[in-house]
């Protein structure tokens, strides 16, 4: 099945249904009204003359326009490609040629950045071309550059002028072309975190983000009348496939708090839209809880959501239950390669095994758990974790051998994840190979110190990464941020853990900090925090 014809029959499906709603553009649209927009958009993309399996980038924070973007390029057969709002000037460049788009679609501004000036650094040409006609000398392939928002900008067309008011035989031509699509046609390039270094760009086919968006809203029971509360980037495929998605394989509605993260939006639209579910990264959840207006809200519509991207602290979980009503929560693991989900917990497995793993291998998924050598390690041992199965994406677009050294001739994705599984199927994510830390000859995974050091009680958050040392290769250095109003020294960190984690898990070097380096998704960086502490200790 092909996004673009499963779209029309849910739409039709649940014509009378809310399907979004976003609160801070004041929008709101029936299944049946985004129907009409999505094709009334298509059909204007079309009349631009893309073709299918032409790029189109979108460089935007959460807004109607970016939904509507993702369902009219899926049915116009585009090549969406999600555009990192945190990119800056040499970013853009480097994406949109790396995949050669042809069109790009682009908000005015975003907090401080100035998309329209980055861009018009970019392109000068931009100023002097007709609208639609660029040729522009560092951007080869782009011709197309449209922009949100009402004002008029020199060699750029209008987002809402793609508009049209499609004829009868455009409307023919564009089921046509739905009956042509190919389920397995490439229909979104994504980027990567960029956790661990540079973005890499997954090629993603409708049948990949199609069916996890499915499986996703499936494993948390998703039905029309449920109202899912999306605080997470549409840009990365939280929010495009497990979101949007997800919502639309089951009737549910999707609701945007705000045009990026912010704690407070977030309570308002679960209380004021009774949300049923809620989506985010544990930091995100972290700031909702620890929100001084948090005990306001009246929560109780919620029922169930995901938490995943990252290790999520055990304590956390259990705020989420008990503070916000959230006895169904289920964690989800996976990664931009697989679509992403492949492993994710049931709303109805036991509270402590939701706490605790990531829950079982969605359905259609084979995994398993290799040591260095390749093979099978028995249930319970870490290894690298490897997924096979339909949501194992098309490949790193233009990049053959990166492809192939991330997914083997057997078809395996080779995660780059340790992870352990147990007799009954439940993963625990034990951390990334390359923040594994090897300190004189010991694997340290820094994951279970953080959760030791979690426990403390003016630990707010804590970071733990390994740092080069002559005498045993690495040392353990931990950053932590302590709770508001309290004061903790090093010492006192020390005394916590004499006695009870082994000495060689005792952080050589404590620093409090702020905050952590992050990815405009939430996630911490922490090969940054190695090379703020290589600067440090020189
Ligand atoms: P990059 O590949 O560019 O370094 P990234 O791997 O963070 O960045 P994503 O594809 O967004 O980019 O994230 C996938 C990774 O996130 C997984 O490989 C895993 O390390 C981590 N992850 C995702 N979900 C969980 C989870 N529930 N628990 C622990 N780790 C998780
Ligand atoms: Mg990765």
């Amino acid at each position: 099945q092909t996004i673009g014809r499963y779209f029309d029959e849910a739409c039709a499906r649940h014509s009378s249904r809310e399907a979004l709603v976003v609160r801070h553009q004041k929008v709101r649209l029936t299944y049946g009204e985004l129907r009409q927009k999505v094709d009334a958009l298509a059909c204007g993309l079309r009349r631009l003359g893309l073709q299918p399996g032409e790029r189109i980038g979108i460089w935007s924070q959460n807004n109607v326009e970016w939904a509507l973007t993702q369902f009219a390029t899926a049915k116009a057969g585009l090549v969406l490609v999600n555009i990192n709002p945190a990119y800056r000037r040499s970013e853009l460049e480097y994406a949109l040629n790396k995949v050669g788009c042809r069109a790009l679609i682009l908000s005015p501004s975003f907090k401080s950045s100035d998309y329209l000036t980055m861009l018009a650094d970019l392109a000068p040409e931009l100023a002097h071309c007709e609208a639609g006609l660029l040729r522009a000398h560092k951007l080869p392939s782009l011709e197309i550059v449209i922009r949100m928002g009402i004002d008029h900008s020199a060699g750029m067309l209008n987002f809402d002028d793609l508009f049209v008011s499609p004829n009868r035989d455009e409307l023919g031509e564009l089921e046509e072309l739905g009956e042509r699509l190919q389920f397995d046609d490439p229909i979104n390039i994504q980027f990567t975190s960029g956790t661990t270094g540079n973005p890499k760009g997954a090629t993603l086919s409708h049948h990949n983000i199609l069916n996890n968006g499915f499986f996703v809203g499936e494993a948390i029971r998703l039905v029309p009348g449920d109202r899912v509360c999306i605080p997470v980037p549409l840009y990365h495929c939280f929010g495009m496939v497990m979101g949007n998605l997800g919502c639309l394989t089951h009737g549910a509605t999707m609701v945007y708090p705000a045009e990026a993260f912010e704690p407070l939006a977030v309570l308002e639209a679960v209380a004021e839209e009774k949300c049923t579910a809620s989506y985010g990264v544990p930091t995100m959840f972290i700031a909702q809880l620890d929100h001084p207006e948090f005990a306001g809200f009246d929560l109780s519509s919620l029922r169930t959501g995901i938490m995943a991207g990252s290790p999520c602290p055990i304590e956390v979980m259990k705020r989420v239950i008990d503070k916000m009503n959230m006895g169904e929560v289920t964690i989800a693991y996976g990664m931009t390669e697989t679509s992403p989900v492949s492993f994710q917990s049931g709303t109805d497995d036991p509270i402590e095994r939701r706490v605790s793993t990531v829950g079982r291998v969605q359905p259609h998924c084979e995994v398993k758990i290799v040591d260095n050598e390749g093979r099978i390690v028995p249930a319970g041992t870490p290894g690298e974790l490897c997924t096979r199965g339909y949501s194992v994406m098309l490949g790193y677009w233009g990049d053959e051998a990166k492809t192939a050294e991330a997914i083997d001739k057997a078809g395996w994705m080779h995660t780059g994840d340790i992870a352990t599984i147990d007799e009954e199927g439940f993963c625990n994510i034990v951390g990334r190979i390359k923040d594994m830390v090897i300190r004189g000859g010991e694997n340290i995974y820094p994951r279970e110190i953080e959760e030791f050091l979690y426990r403390h009680p003016k630990v707010l958050d804590v970071q733990v990464v390994g740092v080069p040392d002559k005498k045993y290769g690495e040392e353990l250095c931990a950053w932590i941020i302590v709770r508001e109003g309290q004061r903790l020294t090093e010492d006192e960190v020390r005394a916590f853990c004499q006695g009870q984690i082994a000495h060689y898990k005792i952080p050589r070097y404590i620093s409090f900090v702020d905050s952590f380096p992050m990815t405009v998704t939430g996630k911490i960086q922490k090969f940054q925090i190695r090379e703020k502490m290589k600067q440090t200790l020189g």
